[in-house]
């Protein structure tokens, strides 16, 4: 559970009578069981949406959901392996019928890859990386686009990653999956613009969720403005962005939220010049 989960449960109270940025939409959240995806999931809730929660992992989705209804949201939970397609159609479809339309999708769930040189990656990491990053936005976007088609329009929005825009060493899978996230997103974009869909990616840095919690410590943070990791809040927060009319003129785009952890990556020094 999030440190924040209480601070969400009070926000939704207080603000239920005001308006909020997704009044009246229904978003359809993958990997929102956990992470940013809950913290995403509680947020677009708490701005008035219904949602969808869509995870592999029962436990964590049915609590997303809890959360949101406990808090006086409407969300359902649906046991998706995104890397399925029957799992995907069947995902897409319940949410249709259960709120009679998609107006977000967030592709959002993801795992690691194996830590590994290329050469001694098997065919099965390859697959397993590509099939749950990247086939699955693939899916989530193949069965939803019909949905947005015949209601008039939609918001897609996938998570990639800082690794889709730079190599990190051992981890070559992950970095063509988000890269391909990136890309794939474009490709959205330019072809479902004139559809009224808009479709933009996120690539987050370091953020602090179970994902990453094993190995963040050891990461070097000292040159981001806070001086560590993220919280899965500031990736929601740009996603509710992306969500909302607030980016109306915004699609295939790439939103970076780092820290500026990226920024610095492009001009790698030996030694530091002497401070002036
Ligand atoms: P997380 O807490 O592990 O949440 C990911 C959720 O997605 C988990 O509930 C996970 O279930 C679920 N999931 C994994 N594979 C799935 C599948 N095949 N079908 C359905 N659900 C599946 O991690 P997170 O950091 O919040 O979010 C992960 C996403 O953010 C990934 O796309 C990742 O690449 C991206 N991202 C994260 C960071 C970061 O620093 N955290 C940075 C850049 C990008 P299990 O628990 O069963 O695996």
């Amino acid at each position: 559970m999030l440190l924040s989960d209480n601070l969400y449960v009070t926000r939704i109270e207080q603000s239920a009578g005001e308006m909020g940025k997704l009044d009246g939409k229904v978003a359809l959240i993958t990997g929102a069981g956990s992470g940013i995806g809950r913290a995403t999931a509680l947020l677009f809730a708490e701005e008035g949406a219904k949602v969808a929660v869509a995870d592999r992992a029962p436990a964590g989705g049915q609590e997303t959901a809890r959360m949101i209804k406990d808090s006086g949201g409407e969300a359902i939970f649906i046991k998706a392996d995104v890397s399925k397609a029957a799992d995907v159609e069947r995902m897409v479809k319940t949410t249709a019928d259960t709120y009679g339309r998609i107006d977000i999708l967030y592709n959002h769930a993801g795992i690691n890859s194996p830590i590994a040189p290329i050469a001694e990656l098997t065919e099965e990491d390859w697959d397993l990386v590509l099939n749950t990053n990247l086939k699955s936005v693939f899916l989530g976007t193949k069965y939803t686009i019909p949905v947005m088609l015949k209601q008039g329009g939609g918001i897609i929005i996938n998570t990639a990653s800082i690794m889709g825009m730079c190599a990190q060493t051992y981890i070559s899978p992950y970095c063509a999956s988000k890269a391909g996230i990136i890309l794939f997103t474009k490709a959205t974009s330019v072809e479902y613009s004139k559809h009224n869909i808009r479709a933009n990616c996120i690539c987050p840095g370091f953020i602090t969720t179970p994902m990453t919690e094993p190995w963040l410590p050891s990461v070097q943070m000292d040159h981001t403005p806070p001086g560590k990791a993220g919280q899965p809040e500031n990736i929601a927060k740009a996603a509710l962005y992306l969500a909302s009319d607030d980016s109306a003129y915004v699609t295939g785009s790439s939103l970076v939220v780092d820290g500026g952890y990226s920024a610095e990556w492009a001009v790698p020094l030996k030694e530091s010049p002497a401070q002036g």
